[in-house]
């Protein structure tokens, strides 16, 4: 009779990352990680209730179980991007997360839940996401549409200070902008007017904002009239 061993076997937690997210294997399966069940009612707009099994919480219950610092996945993206910076600061540090969130700060999107999806962003905090997304790139020319759009006054002067900070760092920044503040703080104006829409569409001025200022005075650049006005 041969003796055969126990075989030993070693067990090692591993939790795969894809379980927390609602786009793959921690879904919950009755609404695939929407939350939300639509109902398509026929020569009528559909409808979306929540979903009954996850509690529009959108994860698998077994995912659900996994905590850190006492929050499950589901209420880790539920908090905002100022409450998460709290946080990934205090309660369960991480660095690399804390960075990210200082940057979606400084875009003035500290609002912002977590999981919210992005088909609910508006343009301009669609712009805001993108800038903070570059910053630790290396991408030469980034181009930025009406990226104060909805922000509040105050936010946009560190906005602006955010962007001068990327070009100090040898980055280009091209931005399609009707903010003063943003305007005034370019080094090089190419301004397309003379009016809006159909009354538009030549470069009627370019140059630098103080030569804006000391060209409207000779002229009716409506631009330079503006910003004349919003820097004295
Ligand atoms: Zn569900």
């Amino acid at each position: 009779m041969t003796h055969r061993s126990c075989p030993t076997v070693s067990y090692a937690l591993r939790i795969a990352k894809s379980l927390f997210s609602p786009n793959s294997d921690g879904a919950c399966p009755t609404c695939h990680g929407q939350g939300v069940v639509y109902t398509d009612l026929a020569m009528m707009t559909g409808v979306s209730a929540p979903c009954e099994d996850c509690a529009g919480r959108r994860f698998r219950p077994e995912v659900l179980e996994y905590r850190v610092a006492g929050r499950d996945i589901s209420e880790v993206l539920d908090m905002t991007v100022a409450e998460a910076s709290t946080y990934f600061t205090q309660d369960a540090p991480s660095k690399p997360v804390a960075a990210a969130l200082s940057l979606l700060r400084q875009v003035g999107l500290d609002y912002l839940r977590l999981g919210q999806p992005l088909t609910t962003l508006s343009g301009g905090e669609r712009q805001r996401l993108k800038l903070a997304s570059r910053i630790d790139g290396d991408a030469p020319v980034i181009v930025l549409d009406e990226p104060t759009t909805g922000l509040h006054l105050a936010d946009t002067a560190t906005l602006v200070e955010m962007m001068q900070n990327l070009v100090d760092a040898g980055h280009t920044l091209v931005v399609i902008e009707h903010n003063l503040a943003v305007i005034a703080a370019a080094d090089h104006i190419i301004d397309i007017g003379p009016g809006a829409g159909h009354d538009g569409g030549q470069v009627v001025f370019e140059g630098s904002p103080a030569e804006l200022v000391s060209a409207s005075a000779q002229s009716a650049n409506l631009t330079g009239r503006y910003l004349a006005a919003a820097v004295h």
